[in-house]
């Protein structure tokens, strides 16, 4: 029974670092540049080179080292982690093994219900990338070393997950971080962000470790779950067979939504990792960990709760506000549109604040969606969005003709203002310029039956007239003031 077993799970996740130059060397990291061109004698592992460290690589590892917590190792080295293959000439490749920089931190996620859990991170290392095989449909293989000494951390977790859920929550988080932090691009698709996954099950109750096996090739979040799924069923199902899981590492199939092995599991061991002798140690004093603490951007999660208590968002809304830290900027640069005085912590701006947080919600998110473009790109400046919502709260436009507004903003960001003078989109609010129109329909005679009804009872007749009135009004007329009047008036029939 599936119920009789537990899941345990450990991720390793590769952040490749947005440094401008590699990690030994001087040589562009550009993505899509022909291949073989972003290389020299030292990323090539030519004899006789020598390998210089980057500096901003150890800056942007203590950068997640610091915001997960870890422990920040003062004096660390480079190991060299030996095998062949195709994509990398070297033979070896640059990592840290003993002593790596970081250890011992945490990353929190929180379930649907906001049952917050801590997964302890054993290590963040740094490394260097591979290059990569270009397989040509049944012909040839060609290796493009492009990518070779690409930096890259190593973000290792404790056998602290207990579901695939779980597991893409910790890699959502993960995510978040890497890009709040603006280190690493976090695009999945492309392999800025890649996932190795360790699974074992156990009989519930036990505290030792089940043989392991390691997924790899998941490139989202989707993946990473389905995969974990499988691996956990067909566990459970060889162990409830009588069988015993062996060690391996496997590829997921995304098409065919299976695994297979790949290879059996290699033993560190089989590395001969040995200290780098080309690399000096890794110095990091207090004075650097300070300025990093000091220069660092706010955390996805403090930026989430802070959203919820200074601009009184739900809960949902900040937390899809604060899943990119694009968004919540954007959301945040729309807030100085908020006339007059710009940003007031009063009432009427809590409503403002959830207002705007609709319209990056739906509209916003929407074309972002439908043009698959980033909210970097979208072509309406955040501030517009503010001003949008201020003439929607001093009654210039109803919410209906601001839907209109926005469109037309979409073509050539536009203030708002502007549009709704060049179109004579100004709502009409003045109580005897709608009364003139509410007493023309319900004069007419094909209204008359519409009229009894209301009269009988049947009040969601008044939904009918408010579609007249406003269709008559060319949709200009205050909803609000409209409602009341026309009520008043029905009210008034049945006298
Ligand atoms: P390896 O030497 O095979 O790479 P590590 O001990 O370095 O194994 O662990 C790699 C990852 O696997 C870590 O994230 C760790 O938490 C996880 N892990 C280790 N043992 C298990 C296990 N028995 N079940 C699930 N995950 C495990
Ligand atoms: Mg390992
Ligand atoms: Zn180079």
């Amino acid at each position: 029974m599936k119920e009789n077993f537990e899941a345990v799970i450990g991720l390793e996740v590769h952040a490749q670092l947005r440094t401008n130059t590699k990690a030994f060397c001087s040589c562009t990291i550009k993505f899509g540049n022909e291949p073989n061109t972003n290389v020299c004698p030292v990323c090539l592992g030519m004899p006789g080179t020598l390998p210089v460290l980057n500096k901003n690589l150890v800056e942007f590892i203590l950068k997640m080292g610091i915001a997960t917590d870890c422990t920040i190792r003062k004096r660390s080295i480079f190991a060299r982690k030996n095998y062949f293959y195709p994509d990398l000439p070297k033979g070896y490749q640059i990592s840290q093994y003993e002593e790596p920089i970081c250890e011992f931190g945490f990353v929190e996620i929180e379930s649907d219900e906001g049952v917050k859990k801590k997964i302890g991170l054993t290590r963040i290392h740094m490394e260097e990338d591979a290059g990569k095989l270009i397989h040509d449909v049944g012909v040839d293989t060609f290796v493009d070393v492009n990518r070779c000494g690409t930096p890259l951390i190593e973000i290792v977790s404790e056998p602290d997950i207990r579901s695939a859920k779980d597991a893409s929550r910790y890699l959502q988080k993960v995510r978040q971080l890497v890009t709040y932090l603006e280190i690493c691009d976090g695009n999945m698709e492309e392999g800025s962000l890649r996932c190795d996954a360790n699974v074992s099950i156990r009989k519930k109750g036990e505290t030792t470790l089940g043989t392991k096996a390691e997924i790899k090739n998941m490139n989202s979040f989707r993946n990473v779950e389905r995969a974990i799924e499988y691996e956990i069923s067909r566990q459970i199902a060889i162990v409830e067979s009588g069988g015993n899981v062996v060690q391996e590492t496997l590829l997921w199939d995304a098409d065919k939504q299976i695994s297979y092995s790949m290879r059996s599991k290699e033993e560190a061991h089989d590395y001969r990792y040995f200290p780098d002798p080309d690399l000096v140690p890794v110095i990091v004093d207090e004075k650097w960990i300070a300025k990093v603490k000091t220069n660092l951007s706010e955390h996805p999660t403090r930026r989430r709760e802070r959203f919820i208590s200074e601009y009184h968002l739900p809960k949902y809304d900040a937390d899809v506000l604060t899943q990119e830290k694009s968004y919540a900027d954007y959301f945040e640069n729309a807030l100085p549109g908020l006339s007059p005085q710009g940003v007031l912590r009063t009432n009427k701006t809590k409503e403002n604040f959830k207002s705007i947080s609709n319209w990056i919600m739906t509209d916003v998110l929407r074309v972002v969606s439908e043009r698959n473009i980033s909210i970097l790109n979208f072509p309406i400046a955040p501030i517009n969005i503010g001003k949008l919502v201020s003439l929607i709260d001093n009654g210039t436009i109803s919410s209906k003709l601001a839907k209109d507004v926005f469109e037309e903003m979409l073509n050539n960001n536009e203030e708002p203002k502007s549009i709704v003078e060049r179109k004579g989109l100004v709502q009409v609010s003045d109580a005897n310029e709608i009364e003139i129109v509410i007493k023309q329909i319900l004069a007419r005679s094909e209204n008359k039956p519409h009229i009894e009804k209301y009269l009988s009872g049947v009040e969601k007749v008044l939904g009918f007239f408010v579609g007249e009135i406003m269709r008559e009004m060319k949709g200009k007329g205050n909803p609000k003031v409209v409602n009341e009047i026309l009520k008043k008036y029905l009210e008034e029939m049945k006298k």
